[in-house]
């Protein structure tokens, strides 16, 4: 499987220039690329493929300013896009997108009609070398000095995952003005040693991110979502009031405007991850080989939406904790399968009717248990997906464990209490 490193790039300022002119090298070959395949696409002949393109852009000057694998790469990137192009266009045609796709675009400033760099990308690693300290690229003819045929930079950052190394992509973050690079690695997948089954289940929610209940625990494991979403709401009413002051002064858009929504994004990705890692642990530690999640697609008519029904247009965010979860649990050589059903109105334990009170509560009056209602959706589709054994909610409801996010981990209850008594008590002592 393909992970990618990211890693933070620095550099003197003569070897900024160095980026740049690499960057605005690309973007000219990109541009050039693109006018080709725009020019013969509203004649209405056929899109030449990667190798032609190659060979036409040969001699072609742009593509003689860079290096062979970068120039290649570009031209790869920029067919890759008529790809994705024809492939919306077909789906638009058959009534499945709503506008019709856009041709794959230059790279340039629309009001200013200048270049924009946006990427260096380079094919393989016989041109560039990555290490935890430096990166080292291979430089075009022109730009050779007698210092040496390579641009070397320092970086900055852990490189998460060894494997065969693949292509690499340096670019330019706009908001943060920052370069960063990004690895492709080949990962060779983890071979499973033969373990016994072992199921777990995921019940997805807004004000509970994930209820989780694992075979042969009587305790399900709830991670409440309020702490994650009163921050969310705090940097939405940052970015509005930004908004409204902008409106003020005529226009759309500002860099703060733009940092403060990257800021909302990075903090919720920042706790979702952490959540996501936190459940892989867990299992892991539990020795679970199999974790149910349900099918999103047909959930979003039962599901409760949080605190002012934010979700209902932040959709997205359950599939980011899904997606989250599903690389965590893979690292941790766990199968995740989307085949959960999910139904909070069951009870988990006798199967009859449960009747919801109190707004999380759940009475099962076959049976007399008292279910927080996301645990007991979370243990009814244990049970229901494949835990033949048997065990685990017969056990019955115990108090399920909570966890809460403390804007920098996951803690339980009891965590955080000891961490709070922590300096307490030396301070008694
Ligand atoms: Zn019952």
């Amino acid at each position: 499987m393909k992970r990618t490193n990211v890693i933070r790039v620095l550099y003197a300022r003569e070897q900024a220039e160095y980026l740049e002119i690499l960057a605005d090298r690309c973007a000219a070959l990109w541009n050039a690329v693109q006018y080709r395949c725009r020019q013969l696409f509203l004649k209405g002949e056929p899109v030449p493929s990667y190798a032609k393109l190659c060979s036409e852009f040969k001699e072609c000057s742009a593509y003689k300013a860079l290096p062979s694998d970068i120039g290649q790469e570009i031209i790869k990137k920029a067919r890759k896009a008529w790809d994705s192009f024809f492939a919306l266009l077909r789906l638009y045609r058959k009534g499945e997108l709503e506008n019709r796709p856009r041709l794959p675009g230059y790279w340039k400033d629309r009001k200013t009609g200048k270049r924009t760099a946006k990427v260096i990308p380079v094919k393989s690693p016989k041109s560039y070398r990555l290490t935890a300290r430096t990166l080292s690229l291979t430089l075009p003819a022109d730009l050779r000095t007698k210092n040496g045929h390579r641009l070397v930079l320092q970086t900055r950052g852990v490189l998460r995952f060894s494997g065969t190394p693949k292509t690499l992509e340096l670019k330019c973050d706009q908001v943060k003005k920052r370069w960063y690079a990004r690895q492709v690695v080949e990962v060779s997948k983890s071979v499973r040693s033969l373990k016994p089954e072992k199921h777990a289940a995921a019940d997805l929610g807004a004000r509970i991110l994930v209820a989780l209940a694992v075979e042969g625990m009587d305790q399900q494991l709830l991670f409440s979502g309020r702490e994650v979403w009163k921050d969310f709401l705090y940097w939405t009413k940052r970015i509005a009031e930004e908004q409204s002051r902008l409106n003020r002064s005529g226009r759309r858009t500002s860099r703060r405007l733009r940092q403060l929504y990257r800021m909302r994004a990075l903090r919720l990705k920042h706790a979702l991850a952490a959540l996501a890692a936190r459940v892989a642990r867990t299992l892991k530690r539990h020795r679970v080989t199999v974790l149910h999640v349900e099918d999103l697609t047909h959930v979003r008519d039962e599901m409760d939406f949080g605190p002012k029904n934010l979700l209902v247009h932040n959709f997205w965010a359950f599939r980011m904790v899904r997606n989250l979860i599903t690389q965590a649990c893979e690292r941790a050589g766990i199968r995740v399968a989307a085949d959960g059903t999910r139904d909070s109105l069951t009870c988990a334990v006798c199967g009859s009717r449960v009747r919801r009170f109190a707004r999380h509560k759940a009475l099962c009056r076959h049976c007399g248990r008292t279910w927080h209602a996301d645990a007991n959706a979370a243990a009814y589709m244990l049970k229901v997906s494949g835990s033949s054994k048997g065990h685990g909610p017969e056990a019955g409801p115990g108090k399920p464990l909570r966890y809460r996010w403390n804007k920098h981990r996951w803690q339980s209850r009891a965590e955080s209490a000891a961490s709070r008594s922590g300096p307490k008590a030396a301070q008694a002592a």
